[in-house]
């Protein structure tokens, strides 16, 4: 071999040997990688299986702690619960009332011990015990009252009683004395829930306000009763006091005794005046005061307070004015008496109030309704006005402003609370405005039904075109104005008696139709314009406006008048005598507010009969005095049996009767009376003393006629006797009421 060959051979070799080296290696290195892989994997797994392990000794320390904590809850929970149920049941053991559940079967679940304190001593009583078993207990050991039922009934209705839908709750009493009310409710599952309420002490409560309920009624009564006695007691006196005072003062007097006559008579006025408002005050106090609406006529109401006041208001020259809505209707449903006594107070004040100047009345109306109108009243006064500071507090009760210039002025301070409290029941509101010094502004306003004869105010066409108003007071002229006006007449103002000639002259009297003037009038009144007038040769009608018609009544001067008319003018008889202006030929016609005067006898005719029963002798005295001079048979009677045979003897025309009489009283008598033959018919006015609620209508109800309040008025008085005068009868002769 060459050495090549062997070079070749080597080189061979060589590579063979290099490449199995080579493989070798990549097989260690495989093998080495397998080795480091499975290291790798060896690691992970010792790792895992390490974190394992301990994971799972965290979770099982984990549960353990659950479970304590568990177990120490439940313990906890159990305990509360254990406490909760001790607590509920000693609070339900310690109720006085008794608590018991029953199951469907109507036998005891669980009761309390206020429960079972009403079978004590029963040993038979425990849970599980049937209701049935238990009324039965109730019944025959005598633990409850069971009323006017046997036994067994009583047993019969306490289980018929738990068969019903809604059980009704019962009261029991029992023997013990103690008295329960027992509520039954059905509960789930056809349990039922018994509560029994123990109400003694309620009830005791409720006995103990029914008694004292009672006595406060009884004292209530007796203070009612009390007061009633003592108006009657002290009016009584007080007739002879103010009858007799009006009395003398119509005799001849000196200055000196027609001053200390006068104050008699006005204080004794006075005196009643309080009298009055306290009665009325504590009757409104005691809610006693209802309200007795009947239909009346608004308008003629302010007038006629008015009338009564004009005689005060004449004295101080204070002129009384009334401006009623034209186009309101004036009857309405409402307490006569009560509004007559709210506009008695407020236009009272406002005289008494003011020392000169005016007070005028104004209502105007809305229609609230079909039947229904809203009326405000203002009642304004040119007086001595109120304080801003005093204006709040004078609706309060016995509210008077305190100031030299009121003392003068007498009264309770009880009027406006009486007014306020008045209007507020008659659903109104009242109100004032008022300025110190200038005069006060008193109002009202309320929402009244129409009564069914209520007419609005439709005028029919009056037969004229041209009136002449000759009043020196702006305001009436202003009234007299827009009311005529509202008539669709021309109307021509005059200040006095000249300037109304001066215009007549001027157009010789052309084309004036009516003249409408004042009477008392500064310079030439009233009576003399017409004098003049006809003098001058004018022929119009003239229509004279006075306070005092009646004084009027033999003037020489009113034959030239076509009618005289009281002032305030009514509206109804000033368009009245508007329209009988197409009736020339009727007499001058004096238009007065009451029925007429008495007017002096002039035919014949049998006397007027009239019995007065009357048990207080001063008082027949005064009425007596009161007629005096009347052309009419005056017969007394001192009680209701003397006034029964007085009347069979007498068949009087008219009867007066006292209310409050010994022996029979005059209710009796008159309903006695109302038997006899013609006592149906026989007009009988009684004559009380009281004043308080429901006596008048109570008095109605007795079967009289009229009710007048002692002490006597001597005009109301022969008013009446003139209203029921009977044709047949000779005129009643008298001397002209002066007061008229
Ligand atoms: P009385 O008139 O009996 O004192 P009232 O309750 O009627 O009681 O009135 C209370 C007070 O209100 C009066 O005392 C007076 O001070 C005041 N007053 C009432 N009306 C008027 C008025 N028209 N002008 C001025 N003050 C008035």
């Amino acid at each position: 071999m060459t050495l090549f060959d062997k070079l070749t051979q080597e080189r061979r070799a060589r590579l063979t040997a290099e490449q199995r080296l080579e493989h070798r290696t990549r097989e260690l290195n495989a093998a080495m990688g397998q080795l480091e892989q499975m290291r790798l994997e060896l690691h992970q797994l010792r790792q895992r299986g390490r974190t394992t392990a301990l994971e799972e000794a965290q979770r099982a320390a984990e549960v353990q702690n659950l479970t304590h904590r568990a177990r120490a809850e439940t313990e906890s929970a159990q305990r509360s619960a254990t406490q909760a149920e001790r607590r509920l049941w000693d609070s339900i053991n310690t109720i006085r009332d008794g608590f018991a559940v029953f199951n469907q079967n109507h036998e005891l679940v669980i009761a309390n011990q206020a429960y079972l304190g009403v079978f004590a001593g029963i040993p038979e009583v425990q849970i599980g015990i049937s209701y049935r078993r238990l009324v039965e207990i109730l019944a025959h050991e005598d633990r409850v009252d069971i009323g006017h039922l046997g036994r067994d009934q009583w047993i019969e209705m306490m289980l018929n009683r738990w068969e019903e839908d809604k059980i009704d709750p019962m009261v029991l009493h029992f023997s013990r004395g103690d008295t329960a009310r027992i509520h039954d409710r059905r509960a789930r599952g056809g349990d039922i829930v018994s509560l029994v309420r123990d109400i003694t002490e309620q009830q005791r409560h409720a006995a103990e306000l029914d008694e004292a309920r009672v006595r406060a009624e009884a004292a209530n009564r007796a203070k009612s009763a009390f007061l009633a006695n003592m108006s009657h007691e002290i009016r009584t006196p007080m007739n002879g006091v103010v009858g007799m005072a009006e009395l003398i003062c119509d005799t001849s007097l000196s200055d000196e005794q027609r001053l200390y006559a006068e104050t008699i008579r006005s204080s004794g006025e006075a005196l009643l005046n309080i009298i009055n408002d306290v009665l009325d005050f504590s009757k409104i106090e005691a809610d006693k005061l209802a309200l007795h609406p009947e239909p009346f006529d608004l308008e003629r109401c302010i007038h006629e307070v008015l009338i009564l006041l004009q005689a005060g208001a004449r004295k101080r020259s204070i002129d009384l004015l009334m401006d009623y809505d034209l186009f309101m209707p004036t009857r309405f449903m409402a307490d006569p008496g009560r509004m007559r006594q709210v506009m008695t107070n407020l236009i009272g004040n406002a005289v008494k109030f003011t020392q000169a100047g005016h007070v005028l009345i104004r209502v105007v109306g809305m229609e609230e309704s079909e039947t229904e109108q809203k009326i405000t009243v203002t009642v304004e006064d040119t007086g001595i006005g109120i304080a801003p500071e005093n204006i709040d507090k004078i609706f309060g009760e016995f509210a008077q402003v305190d100031e030299q210039a009121n003392r003068k002025f007498e009264g309770t301070g009880l009027g406006l609370a009486i007014t306020r409290r008045l209007i507020e029941l008659m659903g109104g509101q009242i109100w004032v405005e008022s300025e110190l010094g200038k005069g006060s502004c008193f109002a009202f306003s309320l929402t009244l039904p129409l009564a069914a004869d209520a007419d609005p105010f439709h005028a029919e066409p009056i037969p004229l075109e041209h009136v002449m108003v000759v009043d020196d007071h702006l305001i009436n002229r202003t009234i007299l104005e827009r009311q005529l006006g509202a008539q669709g007449l021309k109307v021509t103002l005059c200040e006095d008696a000249e300037q109304a000639l001066a215009a007549i002259d001027s157009c010789k009297g052309e084309g004036i139709d009516l003249v409408i003037t004042d009477h008392e009038m500064p310079g030439m009144d009233g009576l003399d314009l017409t004098q003049k007038l006809k003098e001058d040769g004018y022929e119009m009608p003239v229509i004279l406006l006075s306070s005092s018609p009646a004084v009027l009544r033999d003037h020489p001067g009113i034959s030239g008048l076509r009618a005289i008319l009281q002032k305030p003018l009514l509206r109804h008889d000033l368009l009245r005598q508007l329209h009988l202006l197409s009736h020339p030929e009727e007499p001058v016609e004096v238009v007065e507010p009451r029925p007429r005067a008495p007017m002096p006898v002039t035919g014949d005719g049998r006397r007027m009969r009239i019995l007065a029963a009357e048990d207080n002798k001063t008082n027949r005295l005064v009425f007596s005095k009161m007629v005096d001079g009347l052309a009419v048979d005056l017969r007394f009677a001192e009680d209701g049996l003397q006034a029964i045979d007085g009347f069979k003897e007498m068949k009087p025309d008219l009867v007066f009767m006292d209310i409050s009489m010994p022996g029979m009283d005059g209710r009796t008598a008159t309903r006695e009376i109302r038997q006899l033959p013609n006592g149906a018919q026989v007009p009988i006015i009684a004559l009380t003393a009281h004043a308080m609620a429901g006596d008048q209508e109570e008095i109605l109800a007795a079967g009289l006629d009229h009710v007048m309040t002692k002490p006597l008025k001597k005009p109301l008085l022969l008013d009446m006797i003139a209203r029921y005068r009977p044709d047949d009868t000779c005129p009643l002769t008298a001397p002209l009421d002066k007061t008229g």
